[in-house]
């Protein structure tokens, strides 16, 4: 979680709802792919990034671990990232005209920017990173409009209990030293998280649900 001092040094100082009107609409870009680049050690992809990236583009995670994504771990939690080439650093999903290949099925902080996520209280929020867009201009838009999600009930529900998980286990994972448990511990993560077989919305949060308290045991975590 950013701090409320790193916040303000970085936007505009307001937290915004999702039902809030925002200056963060770029429109179509005009050809700019900025935010496409050097980002691949800047955030994760959660299941449900990978989940939709998957079911639009019929692809399995061994896949995308060819070419596309990559595991980085971070305080001994290894997660998929965007994988980033050459010396542009561009996102593996740029294509040749240096838009989105994945523009519908984009990850959840892609389909953000520049917003970001602010996460107080058991809620979620967002924050817009002024001067992050190269666009001079931004216009006016709705956080929800913006950010485009079906259900965003459910996928709100998904993104703070994701959230949750990963800050408990990275304090558990903080004690713990053995490579040989660190290593089965991050294998699980991604078996029982990132390979499932939901076709649909629904099937892809039903069985996190399910699964959450099972996986919480089993990762120690209360
Ligand atoms: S997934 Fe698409 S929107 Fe996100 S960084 Fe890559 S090219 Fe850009
Ligand atoms: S920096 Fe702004 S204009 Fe450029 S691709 Fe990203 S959102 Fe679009």
């Amino acid at each position: 979680m950013r701090s409320e001092s790193r916040l303000e040094e970085i936007s505009d100082g307001k937290v915004y709802d999702v039902k809030d009107m925002v200056k963060a609409d770029a429109g179509e870009c005009d050809g700019c792919s900025a935010c496409c680049h050097g980002v691949g050690d800047l955030f994760s992809l959660s299941p449900y990034d990978i989940y939709m990236i998957s079911i639009n583009e019929k692809v399995t995670f061994e896949d995308l671990l060819n070419d596309k994504i990559e595991l980085i771990t971070e305080e001994k939690i290894s997660l998929p990232h965007l994988k980033m080439y050459g010396d542009e650093d561009k996102c593996s999903f740029l294509n040749e005209e240096d838009r989105c290949s994945i523009h519908s099925s984009r990850p959840g902080v892609c389909r953000l920017f520049p917003l970001g996520r602010v996460y107080e209280d058991n809620d979620l929020k967002y924050f817009l990173q002024t001067g992050a867009c190269t666009k001079p201009k931004l216009n006016k838009i709705k956080v929800k409009k913006w950010i485009g999600i079906s259900n965003y009930k459910e996928n709100k529900k998904f993104v703070l209990e994701w959230y949750k998980l990963i800050k408990a286990l990275r304090f558990r994972l903080k004690f713990v030293r053995d490579e040989e448990e660190l290593r089965e511990i991050n294998g699980y993560l991604i078996d029982v998280f990132y390979k499932t077989s939901a076709s649909t919305d629904e099937e892809f949060y039903d069985y996190f649900h399910s699964n959450l308290a099972n996986a919480k045991s089993k990762l120690g975590i209360l």
